[in-house]
């Protein structure tokens, strides 16, 4: 959930409280993720192997929506994007996970970027979607991104498209304005929290493996278009 900056201020102060008093999810800000990506590792990109953005949501940043009982969407968002980098690297796919305002962001090139969200703690939702930049310089790239993706996370989660809900916080996503033009980009929420936490908390490999497969279905069909 993409929430404004000055709600997301005083979200921000709630959530260090909260972590003083509860200290839950604190083990996993930007950093662990970006821990086991290998831009923190040390080691350069390979150009000749596909290199893909990965934003773990709102970490380095607020927490997201949060449900009554603590769970914060920033956790959940680290952990998936720690798998989706586990599973890209086993296909030889080089990932950078980054934080929801990297300062990586700014004329950012790879093959893809993909920023990892999950949906309010709402009852009587249930879904997940993708979108991408409404003007976008390269439509046709970030609509196969967006096939892909949709089709992979739909076939492996088995969850419904919930298309209604999806925001100009979506479709005017602030890395979408910041990487470079030619960096195809998407944005997916995963689910609902309340009604889809089954799956988003306790599952997070099936949507990592979603997520991976959307990618991985993306780069094979770039290849074939270039
Ligand atoms: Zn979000």
């Amino acid at each position: 959930m993409l929430v404004v900056a000055g709600a997301s201020l005083v979200a921000a102060g709630v959530f260090l409280l909260w972590q003083i008093v509860f200290g839950r999810g604190q083990n996993l800000d930007a950093a662990t993720v970006a821990a086991h990506s290998g831009e923190v590792s040390g080691r350069a990109h390979d150009p000749s192997k596909p290199l893909v953005g990965l934003v773990a949501g709102h970490s380095g940043y607020d927490p997201g929506a949060v449900c009554p009982d603590g769970l914060t969407e920033a956790e959940l968002n680290a952990e998936v994007a720690r798998q989706v980098v586990a599973l890209l690297a086993r296909k030889g796919i080089q990932t950078d996970v980054l934080a929801e305002f990297d300062p990586r962001l700014q004329g950012y090139r790879a093959d893809a970027l993909v920023s990892i969200h999950a949906d309010s703690c709402v009852q009587g939702a249930t879904g997940f979607k993708v979108a991408r930049i409404t003007l976008s310089a390269i439509p046709e790239a970030e609509d196969r991104l967006v096939k892909c993706l949709t089709g992979a996370y739909m076939q492996t989660t088995h969850l419904p498209e919930h298309p209604a809900s999806i925001t100009d916080g979506m479709t005017n996503y602030h890395a979408f304005r910041e990487i470079a033009s030619e960096t195809p980009g998407a944005i997916i929420e995963t689910g609902f929290m309340l009604e889809d936490r089954t799956l988003l908390e306790r599952r997070p490999q099936l949507v990592a493996r979603g997520i991976a497969e959307g990618i991985l279905c993306f780069l094979e069909t770039q290849d074939h278009a270039q």
